[in-house]
């Protein structure tokens, strides 16, 4: 049983007019892209946040990134244990069968995600250490990070660091995937967190050497 309705009626406006436009100026294009499969050079982590839109920001077209979207843009650590594990599946895709060349982590400014575990450790949001919370469970990978952080005294400045934090605390767990840490030794994956400012539209990404995040 399922409770499938037909598209509401902006979406089906918006997709023939997409139809009659790009895809029909283009269609050898895409037709190619079809027959070709996909060759993505970049695999891109980010915030299911609709602010976050990774596409606009680098100019991507279709095929070129390899896309994977969950709450704040966390990849948990490697945990073989059977389970349903949709963010370790993408990552082992795109690094084991489409061997990306970059991985990119994204994080960005207000997001309710970090919002929501900042909330859940300060003990504001009970409702999150519920074990029947998906989102807070999935938010549990990002507490060592509020401890780190509580003692910023600015909530804003807080939220920030935390929401940094986040894309480094998803670099580390990276590495404990063992086909993430051979292509990143053999040379054939290049990691990089990046932190997205939505409104002043600035875009700034972790120098290991500088040991923060610096304006790209
Ligand atoms: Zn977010």
């Amino acid at each position: 049983m399922h409770r499938a309705r037909p598209l509401p009626q902006y979406l089906v406006q918006r997709y023939h007019g997409w139809k009659a436009t790009i895809h029909a100026e283009n269609k050898a294009w895409y037709r190619r892209l079809a027959e070709e499969g996909q060759r993505p050079r970049a695999m891109i982590i980010s915030c299911c946040d609709s602010r976050v839109h990774v596409t606009s920001i680098f100019g991507a077209d279709e095929g070129e990134f390899f896309i994977h979207r969950n709450i704040a843009g966390l990849v948990p650590p490697y945990a073989p244990d059977g389970d349903h594990h949709g963010t370790s599946a993408a990552v082992e895709y795109a690094v084991t069968v489409l061997k990306v060349a970059n991985l990119l982590v994204v994080g960005h400014s207000s997001c309710g995600g970090v919002r929501g575990c900042h909330d859940m450790c300060a003990g504001l949001a009970p409702q999150l250490e519920e074990k029947s919370s998906f989102i807070g469970r999935w938010m549990d990978i990002l507490r060592p990070s509020y401890q780190r952080m509580a003692q910023i005294a600015d909530e804003t400045a807080r939220l920030e660091a935390m929401e940094k934090d986040a894309v480094l605390v998803s670099l580390e767990n990276l590495l404990t995937f063992p086909f993430v840490r051979d292509a990143v030794e053999a040379e054939e994956l290049t990691l990089h967190g990046i932190w997205n400012d939505i409104g002043a539209g600035n875009v700034e990404c972790y120098d290991p050497a500088a040991g923060r995040f610096v304006p790209v």
